[in-house]
């Protein structure tokens, strides 16, 4: 068992190792620069270049790496080792405040949905000095953002510290209203990460999982997680020994990981960290999915990220627990004691309710995805309807207040399990809601829709550009009013009133919801090729100029982005399942009824009845029949969506054309699966690779 204290930020080039390595005033500097904006010049990044780089080759490091976040949802990094040549011919370790700041990565590679050509190569990576620097394989990782020649963002980072910006500057000033100083409101997120982890071996023998993350055929296990058992259930020891060996690497890298348990699926597994500042939590969950997928690899197992690996269990998510708080740590959700009385709470709730009513369109967008689609509405994942889930209390109080009446509290609820055996304990005023997409949860929001694979950024950009706009409303209306109080109780009934439709305490995985909701006028765009074409809507447009956060051609371009992502993450997996199929199902089909027929002939010649294997024969021929009549018309579907011009209309005919084909072809294939012999299978089963880890 390792030495945690020892080895927590061990690898990180943190602020108590700033403290000790950096001269006071240039500690100093940081910190006004982190804290307040101030800028950061280049003779403070010269000292700092220096002691970062001292530090990080005493832990061993040679190079150092600008780290970033492209379109493509991963990070990427290039190494530049630290050797400068010298006159003698000999070399010296050098690190440049310049070579901190900024960085020149060749830009043309990346997604940027048109804004960039090919032969406009030049990109800059630029220091987020907010997130530590840390060292990974050898070498210093320098969090950055990266952006075009001409200013453009093409990375997830940028836009979401301009979000967070936004929503800084808007709160700070709502925040005076009610008397409380700060230089800045922080956005803070604890992402809780779902995985599923297979034995290496199994993953290997599986081109769908190998190409897609996600198996395109396999039959339904005789048990898959119908007992519920696996839930918080005891975790296996091969399993145990990988999430002490991440936590190890997490801890070392500063990442507050903090509780692992057995998810819903057979070998379903999550993850959550401590909550962080918002663009420090989404370079940690980057580094935790990176980390959840290399260590597996040591112990012998493949993680898989993808949001829905297998048909018939639950899929994976990763839930954005999200709050804002003052630079001196005030949580801003925090509802205290008594929230009725809470004016600045009561303010900055319903602005939520707004923003997420306002913007339903948005979130939705910001978790669309081919993946995800497979678990939205699924019964198993919140529903494709963005509604926003406040418990009891809060919608008691909120009601109270649209009716005009004062809000009588009730008594704190304990609950005696066993009198004078057990202690009392304090019960919440508000149970906790699983189905709901976006639900109160004490003292934060929990942003419930992500997928598993998912950079956080896209979700918090949204959620903090649209707050940002909420609050402006609500300072708009509270600026200058005498009775300060009586403002908040009318902006409060007066926005509750508006938005209240977007409230929803109850089951939503029910058809009763889809209805309601559609009575409500709320949204239900049921899959990302529906979803993602209302990012670039005039409305959104707007929103995110007004905010700094994306210039219209930008929204433009990301919106062709994910539509591009969306069709050709579903051309990949056409082109897989086509591949296993021709490869390797139809050909264990015909070896399969090959050894039968020639069973039948050698038991006729004998005289023998052959029945069983005339009747399996007959069964397997026809579903291989249909199968290749479906592989066929897969593959003209297929080929007519690579016609299809406008990107949104092609997203839609692999939803509507593709989709259906691949389903067509799967059923048949999983049919006959149950009916061939373990031998004849040329990948494992689902039974194997869902309970293929025991010890
Ligand atoms: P659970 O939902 O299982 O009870 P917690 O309430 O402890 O768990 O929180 C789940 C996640 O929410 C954790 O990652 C936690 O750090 C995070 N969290 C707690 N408070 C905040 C906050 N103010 N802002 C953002 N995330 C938070
Ligand atoms: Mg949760």
């Amino acid at each position: 068992m390792s030495n945690v204290p020892e080895i927590f930020g061990s690898l990180v080039f943190s602020e108590s190792v700033m403290k000790e390595r950096l001269p006071k005033a240039i500690f100093k500097a940081y910190k006004a620069c982190v804290n307040e904006g101030a800028p950061l010049t280049k003779d403070i990044a010269n000292v700092m270049a220096n002691a970062m780089k001292d530090w990080a080759i005493e832990k061993g490091a040679t190079h150092f790496t600008h780290w970033f976040q492209p379109m493509t949802g991963i990070t990427a990094e290039k190494h530049d080792s630290f050797i400068s040549p010298t006159d003698d011919g000999s070399v010296i370790m050098e690190f440049s405040g310049k070579e901190l700041i900024q960085g020149e990565p060749d830009a043309s590679s990346f997604p940027s949905g048109g804004i960039r050509a090919t032969f406009e190569a030049r990109g800059y990576t630029a220091w987020d000095p907010t997130s530590y620097a840390f060292i990974k394989d050898g070498c210093l990782c320098i969090p950055t953002a990266f952006c075009a020649y001409t200013g453009e963002a093409l990375d997830k980072k940028t836009p979401l510290l301009r979000s967070m910006r936004a929503l800084s500057n808007s709160a700070v000033k709502v925040l005076k209203l009610f008397g409380i100083e700060t230089k800045r409101v922080v956005t803070t997120v604890g992402p809780e990460q779902e995985y599923f982890l297979v034995d290496k071996k199994l993953w290997e023998q599986r081109k769908d999982l190998v190409y897609c993350g996600r198996t395109l055929f396999g039959a339904k296990t005789p048990r898959g997680q119908e007992l519920d058992d696996h839930y918080f259930g005891v975790i296996k020891q091969r399993v145990l020994a990988y999430m002490h060996d991440l936590n190890d690497e997490m801890w070392k890298l500063g990442v507050l990981a903090k509780t692992e348990h057995n998810e819903v699926a057979p070998a379903q597994h999550e993850l959550a960290p401590i909550f962080s500042t918002t663009n420090v939590a989404a370079d940690h969950n980057q580094l935790m999915m990176e980390f959840m997928k290399r260590v597996a690899a040591k112990h012998g197992m493949y993680c898989l990220l993808h949001e829905k690996p297998f048909a018939g269990v639950n899929g994976s998510g990763k839930h954005n627990n999200w709050s804002m708080s003052t630079l001196e740590g005030k949580n801003l959700l925090d509802p205290s004691k008594d929230p009725y009385h809470n004016l600045q709470f009561l303010v900055f709730l319903v602005c939520v309710l707004k923003a997420v009513d306002d913007h339903q369109d948005m979130l939705r967008v910001s978790v669309a995805s081919a993946g995800n689609d497979h678990r939205l509405g699924a019964n198993e994942a919140p529903p494709a309807i963005i509604s926003a889930f406040l418990g009891t209390e809060l919608t008691a109080i909120l009601e109270a207040i649209a009716d005009g009446h004062e809000f009588e509290e009730g008594p704190q609820a304990y609950l005696n399990l066993v009198k004078e055996y057990l202690p009392e304990i304090e019960i919440d005023n508000t149970d906790r809601n699983r189905t709901s997409p976006f639900a109160f949860t004490g003292n934060k929001f929990e942003f419930r829709a992500l997928g598993s694979s998912f950079s956080i950024s896209g979700p918090n950009i949204v959620l903090n550009t649209i707050m940002a706009e909420a609050l402006d409303d609500a300072y708009d209306y509270l600026a200058g009013k005498e009775n300060l109080a009586e403002a908040v109780y009318a902006y409060v009934k007066e926005t509750y009133n508006a938005h209240k439709r977007i409230v929803f305490n109850g089951n939503g995985y029910t058809d009763e919801w889809v209805e309601e909701a559609k009575k409500r006028g709320l949204l239900n765009l049921k899959s990302a090729a529906e979803a993602i074409p209302y990012f670039s809507n005039q409305k959104n447009l707007d929103l995110f100029e007004k905010y700094g956060v994306f210039m219209p051609h930008v929204t433009k371009a990301r919106t062709e982005i994910e539509l591009e992502k969306y069709c050709t993450t579903l051309r990949i997996e056409v082109n897989t399942m086509l591949e296993m199929f021709n490869k390797d199902i139809m050909p264990a089909f015909t070896l399969y009824c090959k050894e039968l027929l020639s069973n039948i002939k050698d038991k006729k010649a004998l005289g023998i009845s052959a029945n069983y294997e005339s009747k399996l024969v007959e069964k397997i021929s026809a579903l291989g029949d249909q199968a290749y009549e479906a592989s066929l018309a897969l593959d003209k579907v297929s080929e007519e969506a690579k016609l299809v011009e406008d990107l949104a209309a092609q997203a839609m005919f692999y939803r509507n054309n593709v989709i259906p084909a691949m389903d067509a072809l799967r059923k048949p294939v999983d049919d006959a699966e149950i009916l061939m012999g373990s031998k004849y299978l040329p990948y494992p089963t689902y039974g194997e690779l869902l309970f293929g880890i025991n010890e």
